[in-house]
């Protein structure tokens, strides 16, 4: 039996632009062309993700960036742009040298690490009515811990740039909780219903500038 490599190219779906997949993870492709979203399967059948519009264009982290920190290493393949309520949230992804995907979680600022738990870790903790300042326990890979809410919104507009894993079920007027730990461990959730959900849970985290290679800026000599 002859082996043939598995195809890391794709054709746009608009403009046949050629596309190179860099992570076997991933499941959506923006053209770099024409901008359009290119889902690898099971195109959702009211998709409302738009592209082309980014809000983090003075983010220090790109498309194409390498980190390369004690913690955190890998190379920004994508990212999400949420828009909730009146601010934005950006989910970055990062392929790391075994091609496994990492999200990092910025807000104002404020970086954090994430690993995508399992939907049903949370099927314990009742959040189905998330108000801010509200306590809830969570079971965590069995361990239990207690979280406050520190927000509970609604997605409003999500923008997709470059490679990404997502869930085809987000739509707008999503439910967002994010809620916190005495720790500062974040938990970050899209709520679906009250017994499906898509759930992150990281650190809060600091990468020094220094720790960034962006293709942007090179450095003469
Ligand atoms: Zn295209």
């Amino acid at each position: 039996m002859k082996l043939e490599p598995i195809s890391h190219k794709i054709n746009c779906k608009t403009c046949n632009h050629e596309l190179l997949k860099k992570s076997p993870a991933s499941n959506v492709l923006v053209c770099s062309f024409c901008q359009t979203i290119n889902w690898l399967q099971n195109e959702p059948k009211s998709g409302k993700a738009v592209s082309g519009s980014a809000k983090n264009l003075l983010s220090i982290f790109q498309i194409g960036s390498q980190i390369k920190d004690t913690l955190v290493q890998g190379e920004i393949i994508g990212f999400i742009e949420l828009l909730v309520n009146d601010s934005y949230v950006v989910l970055y992804q990062l392929k790391d040298g075994n091609n496994h995907i990492h999200w990092l979680f910025e807000r104002h600022g404020q970086l954090n690490w994430f690993d995508q738990i399992n939907h049903k870790a949370i099927e314990n903790a009742k959040i189905t009515n998330p108000n801010a300042g509200k306590l809830f326990t969570l079971e965590v890979k069995g361990n239990f811990q207690n979280f406050m809410t520190s927000k509970a919104t609604m997605l409003k507009r999500f923008d997709i740039f470059g490679e990404v894993w997502m869930t085809e079920e987000l739509e707008l007027q999503t439910k967002i909780l994010e809620a916190y730990d005495e720790d500062g461990q974040c938990f970050f959730s899209f709520i679906f219903s009250s017994l499906h959900n898509l759930s992150f849970i990281g650190k809060r985290i600091h990468i020094p500038i220094s720790s960034i290679i962006n293709p942007s800026f090179q450095f003469p000599g």
